[in-house]
């Protein structure tokens, strides 16, 4: 994939990248005030503002729709910054680009559908504009790749990702789980795609969302996509997550950057040699899974003569019990051990199942 960096197609104001305006465009009042007010605090590179609201009930705000394409449009051009709107279908890329918005953004409900994707890089074909692509709604990292690819192939290199976490039935204290493995996953097949993270939808509630944008920053993504608007309170869709243009210059500016830490000769030497000692226990560790899978191999003909299921339940129950607690003794979380165990569990059951007969 050919993919441009970001300085070819917009302009920092500073580092980190920083996308904000409100989840919704809902007048030309509140639009132009969030606007200058944004401007006005001097990091924010692009506006944001959505037209066409995708919501999960039927009955709540859906957005302005078309006619608001212009007060998204007009409040860029008085503060001079791009703006950004959320596409999900051609008909919407077809009266964006009219409209003259600068850049599109697929949302996390799209991302998870290939027709829609298919259908919108049909309606992006020989037109250059950058488009930043959600994550889908559920960890699936190929469906997120799959969706940059085809727009992509559609002749769109300006692209960027958004990490936006995950629905998940139960994620306190998020609105959707960041998952940040998924954005790992995410940069090592695509290394060159700028990601920046929507802390916003992540956290479903402003207080968070400083530590996400620093976790964020910690973890390497190049900047962040932030719901911001003139009052919150009063806001149509999402007015728990949104910051004020002044809260959010706060939040911004108490952002620590530790990158440079890179340079310090004392630093790298240290990180290598925890690094190396990491190596080591995982050579260790590997060596004692493949221990542990031969052992496996062995029970399944041991069950398959006497007649015995595989997969037995009690067994499996004091397994796990038995883990926790003896993890719990090594002040592991009790989370970690149960989904390892689940992992190793299920490849036991994979190994015996081949080697049943
Ligand atoms: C949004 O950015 O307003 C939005 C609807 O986001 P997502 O697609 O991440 O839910
Ligand atoms: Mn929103």
């Amino acid at each position: 994939m050919k993919i441009e960096s970001l300085d070819a197609w917009i302009k920092p104001k500073s580092k980190p990248l920083l996308i904000a305006g409100p989840c919704s465009v809902e007048s030309e009042e509140q639009m132009m005030q969030t606007a200058a007010s944004l401007a006005k605090n001097g990091n924010v590179s692009a506006l944001r503002g959505g037209v066409w609201k995708p919501r999960t009930k039927p009955g709540s705000f859906e957005g302005i729709g078309s006619p608001a394409l212009k007060w998204l449009k007009q409040a860029g051009i008085a503060n001079q910054l791009p703006v950004c709107t959320e596409v999900a279908n051609a008909k919407h890329v077809e009266q964006a680009l009219e409209a003259e918005i600068d850049i599109l953004w697929i949302g996390a409900r799209t991302t998870v559908n290939p027709f829609y994707i298919q259908d919108i890089a049909d309606a992006l074909k020989g037109v250059d504009i950058p488009v930043m692509v959600k994550n889908p709604i559920h960890p699936e990292v190929k469906l997120w790749v799959g969706a940059l690819e085809r727009i992509n192939n559609a002749g769109i290199t300006k692209l960027l990702g958004i990490h936006r976490g995950f629905y998940a039935y139960q994620s306190q204290p998020f609105r959707n789980e960041p998952k940040w493995e998924v954005f790992f996953e995410l940069r090592r097949l695509l290394p060159e795609l700028p990601v920046i993270c929507d802390p916003s939808h992540i956290a479903g509630r402003s207080e968070l969302i400083g530590e996400i944008c620093q976790s964020a920053l910690d973890l390497g993504m190049d900047g962040f996509m932030v719901e911001s608007h003139i009052e919150p309170h009063k806001a149509l869709s999402d007015p728990l997550q949104q910051l004020r243009p002044y809260d959010l210059d706060l939040v911004y500016r108490a952002l620590e950057h530790r990158d440079e830490a890179i340079d310090d000769k004392r630093f790298i030497h240290q990180l290598e040699e925890l690094r190396k000692q990491i190596d080591d226990v995982d050579n260790e560790l590997l060596k004692l899974i493949a221990k542990r899978q031969d052992l496996s191999e062995a029970i399944g003909p041991v069950k398959y003569e006497n007649q015995a299921t595989i997969f037995q339940m009690k067994r499996w129950f004091k397994v796990l019990e038995n883990r926790k607690k003896a993890g719990q003794e090594l002040k592991l979380e009790d989370d970690m051990v149960h989904e390892l165990f689940q992992l190793l569990h299920k490849y036991s059951i994979d190994t015996q199942i081949k080697n049943h007969h």
